[in-house]
């Protein structure tokens, strides 16, 4: 959480006071009394969350789902629709027209723009994260195949 918050605040959080920005991850720790494990988005092929976003914020590019954060007026639509839990709303530190504190739908977008990414695999001590790439995933399906073709499943 702390990498993908450095990823897109730079490494200035530790530097600051923790006051003056929103430490605003885009992946959450889910823990139970036997398991934990981070949340983030999937990055769907059908994304639920762009289905529901009236305002046209949310868009794939590069097999990426992506907010336009200039676009997003904070309705909600997407937090609502996501079946993972993935998106939430937050505070940006800048002001709407009505002089509310401006609030945005937030998630992982891969860290797009981000040198040496994603941050959080990067950072992971045990590996358990991985980005799933197309090429890796056609070989998860194939060896699961060839398994599955000896009976050994
Ligand atoms: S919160 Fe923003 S991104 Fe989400 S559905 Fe509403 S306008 Fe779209
Ligand atoms: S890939 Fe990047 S944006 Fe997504 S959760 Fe990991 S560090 Fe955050």
């Amino acid at each position: 959480m702390i990498a993908c918050v450095v990823a897109h605040e730079g490494k200035r959080i530790f530097e600051i006071d923790p006051d003056s920005y929103t430490f605003n991850p885009r992946l959450f720790m889910v823990k139970t009394a036997t398991i934990s494990a981070p949340v983030q988005c999937r990055h769907c092929e059908n994304a639920a969350c762009k289905q529901a976003c009236t305002s046209g914020a949310i868009s794939i590019k590069d097999d990426v789902v992506l907010i336009d954060t200039k676009k997003c007026i904070g309705c909600k639509n997407c937090v609502i629709a996501c079946p993972f839990g993935a998106v939430e709303i937050v505070e940006t530190g800048e002001t709407a027209r009505d002089g509310s504190v401006k609030k945005i739908a937030n998630k992982c977008d891969l860290c797009r723009g981000v040198a040496d990414k994603p941050s959080c695999i990067r950072v992971c001590p045990t590996e358990a994260l991985a980005l799933v790439t197309e090429e890796s995933f056609d070989e998860a399906i194939a060896k699961k195949r060839r398994k599955a073709m000896a009976g050994n499943l």
